[in-house]
């Protein structure tokens, strides 16, 4: 399978979809990483949507949007979140001197806002989502652009 689409009613529907996806990881019977870039306008449900996977990988906490820091690194278990938010960033140099090459390693998941601010300098994305608004609510295309990212959206639909 490579493309999901889903009528978003809610923002329980939104974050409902991260922790879908965290479930698939965390099920899998060979740990793999994941690279999720996120499109959509601002206060579409990018951040929402990270939140859910978030909290389904176990993060416990509060789930800040990295709007000022870009990155937002979370430890869980043998899993390690990287949440970007790439908006403020004015200079894709900058995520060279962030040490970006590091966060794209086989045990890292990355969920990234506006990552067409980023071009040339991060991983390609096994997924890539965009949420656009209806009216009040939501509709969300995942779009697979690796075989683990066909395996994951296969997974979730199931
Ligand atoms: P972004 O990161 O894309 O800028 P946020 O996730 O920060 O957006 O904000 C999304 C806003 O929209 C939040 O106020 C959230 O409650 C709301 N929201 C999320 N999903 C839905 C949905 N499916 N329908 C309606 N409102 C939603
Ligand atoms: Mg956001």
């Amino acid at each position: 399978m490579k493309q999901l689409e889903y009528f978003l009613a809610d923002e329980a529907a939104t974050i409902a979809i991260g922790s879908g996806l965290a479930e698939v990881l965390k099920n899998a019977t060979v740990q793999q990483a994941l690279v999720v870039y996120l499109n959509g306008d601002l206060g579409a449900g990018k951040t929402t949507l990270t939140r859910g996977f978030v909290r389904g990988m176990g993060h416990t906490g509060n789930v800040k949007s990295p709007t000022y820091t870009l990155v937002e690194p979370y430890e869980l278990g043998e899993w390690r979140v990287f949440h970007f938010d790439l908006y403020r960033l004015a200079d894709a140099e900058e995520l060279e001197y962030m040490g970006i090459r590091d966060y794209f390693n086989n045990d890292c998941c990355c969920f990234i806002e506006w990552p067409e601010k980023g071009t040339g300098l991060l991983a390609k994305a096994d997924l890539i989502i965009n949420i656009a608004y209806q009216d009040e609510q939501r509709v969300i295309k995942l779009q697979a652009e690796t075989v683990h990212g066909e395996q994951v959206i296969t997974a979730l639909a199931e």
